[in-house]
């Protein structure tokens, strides 16, 4: 378990919140104990689901989980809903308000799963979270806040007399996540910059962010997510570019290694790719594309190379 310097601690401990660290593959988890049960921020993946639900069954020493509450509906965030419901029978899943009609019903087409080649068991939300709203966590009121950008559904949770933000992905402590809007060539930048400006505006001290340890410098965080947004909008081909980076590394986290053709095969075929690297209707184009995706990728020491039975493989270049 992952030990907060003692101030974050404090603050967590006050909030009746534990946050769980996970891997990039899995947004973080934030469990909090209400009226002798469990709730729960975000799920993780799904490849990760047995691993969530010991971390939050230990989490909850005995109690029952109640209710999830997700950020938003991107795989690594609702990934463990149906696990976790599977196994609290009467769970409830509150979701974003704006992404109601994607799931009732089950929407494919919609959510962005079939677009990304990820996977994400379906699951029955039974609550609603919009602007404006407050939502009861570890006994103490929340404000939910819009956060469109890098999802245009995504939700804010911010608790004003701690001044704490779960931010989700719109605010990292370094990285900018992917505007996914822009890769459809819908806009998403602006909104995107008008969510950091309402974060600053909340004036947060501590933010429980949906990948990476909780924070407490917001004003660096701001300042660097601003820049890499103010650089991705000067160049959108850069941020298209780092888009099918980081989607082709989120699919190597999961599979760990596999034949390099494989994985050029599953990029030139997968639609979220085709878009960033627009190529759609070029299945040529499409090939290169992807092969040149992952050759940067060995080149820049993402991933490397390896042989089996005869096979190219590339693999996680951390294994
Ligand atoms: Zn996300």
């Amino acid at each position: 378990m992952t030990t907060f310097q003692p101030a974050i601690a404090a603050t967590l401990d006050h909030l009746q919140a534990r946050v769980l660290v996970r891997g990039w593959l899995s947004a973080n988890n934030i469990v909090f104990h209400q009226d002798g049960q469990g709730q729960l921020v975000d799920t993780g993946y799904v490849s990760h689901a047995d691993q969530t639900l010991v971390l939050v069954d230990h989490a909850l020493a005995g109690r029952p989980l109640a209710e999830v509450v997700n950020t938003h509906l991107h795989s690594d965030h609702c990934g463990g809903n149906a696990a976790l419901a599977a196994r609290w029978p009467g769970l409830r899943i509150t979701v974003p308000a704006a992404s109601r009609s994607k799931l009732l019903p089950w929407d494919d087409g919609q959510l962005s799963y079939r677009e990304t080649g990820q996977r994400c068991p379906p699951f029955v939300p039974q609550a609603f979270l919009a602007d404006g709203d407050m939502l009861q966590l570890g006994g103490r009121p929340w404000q939910v806040h819009a956060a469109p950008g890098h999802d245009p559904d995504a939700v804010l949770l911010f608790e004003p007399e701690t001044a704490t933000l779960i931010s989700g992905d719109a605010l990292w402590q370094q990285r900018l996540a992917i505007i996914f809007p822009e890769l459809d060539d819908t806009p998403g930048f602006d909104d995107a910059a008008r969510v950091l400006d309402r974060i600053e505006a909340l004036q947060p001290r501590l933010v429980l962010p949906g990948h990476g340890e909780p924070f407490t410098d917001v004003a660096a965080a701001l300042a660097a997510s601003r820049q890499r947004l103010a650089a991705f909008q000067a160049a959108p081909l850069k941020h298209r570019a780092h888009a099918a980076r980081s989607l082709v590394v989120y699919n190597m986290l999961e599979h760990r290694r596999r034949p390099r053709q494989a994985l050029v095969d599953w990029i030139a075929s997968t639609p979220i790719f085709l878009k960033a690297l627009q190529c759609v209707g070029d299945p040529d184009r499409a090939q290169r594309a992807a092969e040149a995706t992952v050759a940067r990728l060995l080149a820049d020491g993402v991933l490397t190379a390896s042989q089996a039975d005869g096979i190219d493989q590339v693999q996680m270049a951390d294994d």
